[in-house]
């Protein structure tokens, strides 16, 4: 999986996605990013890649041809016409469903706007995905494509070290993960739940199930209201058993 973003601030991104888990699926060939800067790809003495916005009204706005350059040499470089992501407060929300789509990408492009934003013309022809992080107004996409590559890589194949992780985390099944604990057996006098020390797989697994459902539902009602419609065969209420009758 190869990340390209697109950026004003390339060292900001580099830095980040160098650390931690990313940073070593990079090393280790896992994945590959790339923080373009736009602003090489201004055609004029100072590198200005913004100007005011016609029609009036504050801040500056980047103009549509860096952007368009930037994007056609990344597009050169790759094999084929990658999905281009415009990180924007008026995309979709970022979900896990929408980090597994992309994970199955070859190569990504992330577009990171700053200022008031992009020329509007240059949006409409090169972006496929317009994608926010949540409701609330970002001076740059920067965070936001790191939040995405971040999410992206950890499904891509090898990046985790313990390749099951993905499957058993909030979100994969719809539901939330059930609480976990370490060592020691008992901290602040609290236990770790027996079921746990029994060695019985099946009774743990059905332990955990329970235990996402219950936080589910008391964490996130939206989510547990549509894992119940969709799984209707475990909320079937089961027939009480008939008391045998005595026979003399
Ligand atoms: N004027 C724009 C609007 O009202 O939609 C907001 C521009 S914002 C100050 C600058 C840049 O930050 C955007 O172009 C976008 O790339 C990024 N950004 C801001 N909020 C974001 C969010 N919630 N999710 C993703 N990107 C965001």
């Amino acid at each position: 999986m190869n990340f390209h973003i697109m950026t004003l601030f390339p060292e900001m991104v580099m830095n980040a996605l160098s650390e931690s888990i990313t940073g070593r699926a990079i090393t280790n060939g896992l994945i590959s990013a790339e923080a373009v800067n736009i602003r090489d790809y201004a055609n004029n003495k100072h590198k200005k890649v913004d100007d005011y916005t016609y029609g009036g009204g504050a801040g500056m706005l980047m103009q549509a041809d860096p952007v368009y350059l930037c994007y056609e040499d990344i597009k050169r470089k790759t094999a084929c016409t990658p999905r281009v992501v415009y990180l924007t407060p008026q995309g979709n929300i970022f979900d896990q469903r929408m980090a597994e789509e992309f994970s199955r990408e070859e190569d990504l492009i992330l577009l990171c706007g700053h200022y008031e934003g992009i020329d509007e013309r240059v949006l409409e022809e090169i972006v496929t995905d317009y994608v926010s992080i949540g409701d609330y107004i970002l001076t740059g996409g920067e965070l936001a494509a790191m939040i995405v590559v971040d999410a992206v890589s950890r499904l891509c194949p090898g990046v985790l070290s313990n390749s099951d992780s993905p499957e058993t985390e909030s979100f994969s099944d719809g539901l939330l993960e059930y609480p976990q604990y370490s060592r020691p057996e008992v901290w602040h006098g609290k236990r770790v739940p027996e079921v746990l020390l029994s060695g019985d797989h099946a009774k743990v697994d059905a332990w955990r199930h329970d235990m996402s459902l219950l936080r589910t539902m008391e964490r996130r009602f939206d989510l547990y209201k549509k894992y119940v419609q969709s799984h209707p065969e475990e909320f079937v209420p089961k027939k009480p058993r008939r008391k045998k009758k005595k026979t003399d």
